[in-house]
C-alpha cells in the first residue's frame, strides 16, 4: 500500500465542496486507519454526517478541525448517522451529552440497539451464532472471551429514529435505506450538488463486511447485494465515504463492489465443488483481503468477520438455487447445485 494511500487518515480537514468539510478522526485500533466524519455549514450551525468513536483523542482532533474550519463544536446542532456501529455512532451521544447536539439514527437500527442495550454485553453474540452454524464453534467460544465490563455510555437512543425521507437542511438532503452492513443503514443524498455520504455502504478501497450486528441474521449480503443496485438507479455522483478519500462516481465503485461479489459467489461456488461444506471449510480455502491473505493468516476478529462473510455468501448462493444446505447439530452443511437437479437425477 502506497503512503499516498492512507493520507487521506492524517492530512486534516478537507473542504470537499462549499460549506462541506471531510473530518478524518482517529481509531483506536489502525485497522481503518480513521473515520470521516462531514460537517455541513448550515445557516443556524453545523450539521454532521457520522459522530466517530467515542474516545478522548477523536474529540480533540474534532473540536482542533472545526477551529481550523472556523467554527466550534457547539456549533453542530445536529448528527446524522449512517449505522449504528461504534466508530459512527458512539461519539454522537458523547455530543449530546456535552453540547445538546440532536442525534439520529436509521430506524432500521431500533431492535440491535434495543437488544445491545438488553442483553448488555460487548460480546457479538450474532455473530457468533452464524460461526458456530458456520462449523466454527472453537472459533467462538475463543471470541467471547477477553470482553471487559460493558459500558452502556455510547448505546442511548436517538433523539429520532429516520425513516425514509427528505432532510429540510440548506442543502436538502435525501435518507435513503441501504441495510446489509447493518439492517438500518442509511446514506444520505444531495442530488443537486452531486454528493453521496456513503457511510459504510459504498467504500472507495475496501468491501464492507456484511451484518456485523445484533439480531436475526436474515439474508444480509442478499440485502446488500439489493442496496448496491440501487445506488445505480439515482444519478451518478461524487462519493464521500466513511472511511478512505473522495472519489469521483459512486457508480463505478458499486459496480466494483457488485463485481467483486459475483466473483466472490463463483469462488464460494467452486469451493462447494471441491469439497468444503461448512462455511468455516469453505473460508478457509477461499483468499482475504486485497492482499489474498489466508485465512489462517488472520487475526481471530478477522476470522470471524470471514466466516461470518462466507456464510452469507453460501446463503446467497442456496437463495439463487445454486446451492443447497441442510443442518446436522446445529452445523450448516452446503452441496453446490440447485437440489432439483438431484431429485431429477433420483427419479
Ligand atoms: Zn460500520
Amino acid at each position: 500500500m502506497s503512503l499516498d494511500r492512507g493520507k487521506w487518515a492524517t492530512g486534516g480537514p478537507e473542504t470537499v465542496a462549499p460549506g462541506v468539510h471531510r473530518i478524518p478522526l482517529p481509531l483506536p485500533n489502525d485497522g481503518l486507519r480513521a473515520i470521516n466524519v462531514y460537517a455541513l455549514e448550515e445557516s443556524d450551525g453545523l450539521v454532521l454526517i457520522d459522530a466517530g468513536w467515542s474516545i478522548r483523542e477523536s474529540l480533540t482532533v474534532l473540536e482542533a478541525s472545526l477551529i481550523e474550519l472556523g467554527h466550534r463544536p457547539d456549533d453542530i446542532t445536529d448528527v446524522y448517522v449512517t449505522h449504528i456501529h461504534r466508530d459512527h455512532y458512539t461519539q454522537a451521544i458523547e455530543l449530546r451529552r456535552r453540547f445538546g447536539t440532536r442525534v439520529h439514527l436509521g430506524v432500521g437500527e431500533r431492535p440491535g440497539l434495543e437488544l445491545l442495550t438488553t442483553l448488555r454485553t460487548d460480546v457479538p453474540v450474532t455473530s457468533l451464532e452464524v460461526l458456530r452454524r458456520g462449523g466454527a464453534a472453537d472459533l467462538a467460544e475463543r471470541m467471547a472471551e477477553g470482553y471487559g465490563e460493558f459500558d452502556p455510555a455510547g448505546w442511548e437512543p436517538p433523539d429520532r429514529w429516520l425513516d425514509a425521507g427528505t432532510l429540510p437542511l440548506r442543502h436538502p438532503l435525501r435518507v435513503i435505506p441501504t441495510p446489509g452492513h447493518t439492517r438500518g443503514h442509511v446514506v444520505y443524498l444531495d442530488a443537486a450538488r452531486g454528493l453521496l455520504f456513503s457511510g459504510d455502504h459504498v467504500l472507495p478501497h475496501i468491501t464492507p463486511s456484511i451484518g456485523f450486528e445484533l439480531g436475526q441474521p436474515g439474508l444480509p449480503l442478499g440485502d446488500y447485494l439489493d442496496s448496491l443496485e440501487l445506488m445505480t438507479t439515482f444519478p451518478d455522483t461524487r462519493l464521500l465515504p466513511a472511511h478512505g478519500p473522495v472519489a469521483a462516481s459512486t457508480h463505478s465503485r458499486t459496480g466494483e463492489l457488485l463485481a467483486h461479489h459475483d466473483k466472490r459467489l463463483a469462488e464460494t461456488e467452486d469451493a462447494l465443488g471441491s469439497g468444503a461444506r461448512t462455511g468455516h471449510a469453505v473460508a478457509g480455502v477461499l483468499p482475504w483481503t486485497r492482499r489474498a491473505v489466508a485465512f489462517d493468516g488472520l487475526d481471530g476478529f478477522n476470522r470471524m468477520l470471514a466466516v461470518n462473510e462466507t456464510v452469507a455468501h453460501l446463503d446467497v448462493l442456496v437463495a439463487r438455487g445454486r446451492a443447497t444446505v441442510s443442518e446436522v447439530d446445529g452445523v450448516a452443511r452446503y452441496s453446490a447445485g440447485s437440489g432439483l437437479q438431484s431429485c431429477r437425477s433420483l427419479s
